[in-house]
């Protein structure tokens, strides 16, 4: 028998913590976890490719020569370096950034929530795309904006509306590399007019690009930063292209942006931790992403097309798909009566798993459509799932 203490407390959260709900996928991510499950649903990167050696002969280097400094209290901003390697890297196609623009965050999702306490008040009106990245959404609802959803279309948002749709918000939060969840890309001549109509509205245009790197076919396609250096704020992380495990993100922005959010952040954690920044340091510095991101590259292409193979072969042909062509995601849309909540639980019974749609909307949900990823998962599973999972819808059609 369970005794009850009568000195427990009864919480009276904030209003703010009320507000506050669980992602759905950290939910669906538990279920999915046991290893008897094809999991399509995390937006995990694959193991396969974690540079586990380097890591390892770089935390010796870096404890064994400077380990003072590395476990000692840093500056907020970041580790130098590191912060003027990232402006380096990022100073292309003419665009000069200098280190003062970069603030080293404890994983770019950080990131999302320091520019959510900066900028936004309850009630402000900011933009976001139909659908967005959850974890956006899951960041700024702290801030209890009005989530203004901007239409989207296979080119990803449309910029056009933003000129009507973006006059008094506080912020556009965008995605414009193989979006999470749709997998999609926006054009270079979208990307400059998104510059252009967000520069003419005073509009703070956020580009999100954790996943720019992993492009399979082509060069990344400029960024919108490198448009604008004085009007975008570019977010970028080291979770897809060396490990998540570290935290470790930066934000770009305008001096007065960056000086506003590193106040915020001495708040919130005093600074990222120095240790694994001049690890991470140690490891990029002299090029070794040059040769590991075509190898992370490579696997994900090959597990992208094994993927969508399987849908031609068997997914009805009500059902369609994103082609992307970078990243780690596809997006499906099935017919509209199918509730692609009720089919996960379906498929869990059939070990297959992956993340329905309807959260990655900030308003009208969309709840015949799913988020397939296909980096952790072998091809010969990949055609196994996507079998089970086409029975599944085929049987509702
Ligand atoms: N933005 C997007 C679009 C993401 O998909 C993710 C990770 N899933 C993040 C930000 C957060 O990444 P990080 O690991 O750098 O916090």
């Amino acid at each position: 028998m369970k005794i009850e203490n009568p000195n427990a407390l009864t919480w009276h959260f904030s209003e703010r913590a009320q507000k506050l709900q669980g992602s759905a996928i950290r939910e669906i991510l538990k279920i999915t976890m046991r290893p008897e499950v094809i999991s399509f649903a995390g937006g995990l990167p694959s193991p396969a490719t974690f540079p586990i050696e380097e890591m390892k002969v770089a935390f010796d280097k870096v404890l064994t020569q400077q380990g003072k400094v590395a476990l000692q209290y840093g500056p907020t901003d970041g580790y130098a370096p590191l912060r003027e390697w990232v402006a380096n890297s990022l100073s292309i196609n003419g665009s000069k950034i200098s280190m003062d623009q970069v603030l080293m965050v404890s994983g770019s999702q950080q990131g999302l929530d320091l520019l959510g306490k900066v900028l936004i008040d309850e009630g402000s009106k900011i933009l976001v795309e139909t659908p967005s990245y959850l974890g956006a959404l899951q960041a700024f609802s702290l801030y209890g904006p009005d989530f203004v959803s901007v239409p989207t279309d296979d080119g990803g948002l449309i910029p056009d509306e933003v000129a009507t749709l973006g006059k008094g918000a506080r912020l556009l939060y965008s995605l414009p590399n193989f979006q999470n969840p749709t997998g999609r890309t926006m054009s270079v001549e979208r990307r400059q007019t998104l510059v252009d109509i967000c520069a003419r509205l005073n509009l703070p245009l956020i580009e999100d690009d954790p996943y720019g790197a992993l492009s399979y076919r082509s060069e990344p396609l400029p960024k919108m930063l490198n448009m604008n250096p004085d009007g975008v704020i570019y977010m970028g992380s080291f979770s897809k292209v060396l490990t998540p495990g570290i935290r470790l993100g930066y934000v770009v922005a305008p001096r007065a942006l960056v000086d506003k959010m590193e106040q915020a952040k001495q708040a919130t954690d005093l600074h990222t931790a120095q240790l694994t920044q001049m690890v991470v340091h140690e490891v990029v510095k002299d090029g070794f992403l040059d040769t590991h991101i075509p190898t992370i590259r490579q696997l994900y292409s090959d597990q992208c097309d094994a993927m969508l193979a399987a849908l031609t072969t068997y997914f009805p042909s009500s059902a369609t798909w994103t082609r992307p062509e970078g990243g780690m995601f596809i997006w499906v849309t099935l017919p509209k009566h199918i509730d692609t909540m009720k089919l996960l639980d379906e498929a869990i019974k059939q070990h297959v798993a992956f993340v329905p749609g309807a959260p990655f909307f900030a308003n009208t949900p969309q709840s015949n459509t799913l988020r397939l990823s296909f980096v952790t998962v072998p091809p010969a599973k990949i055609r196994e799932g996507i079998e089970i999972l086409g029975k599944l819808i085929a049987a509702k059609l």
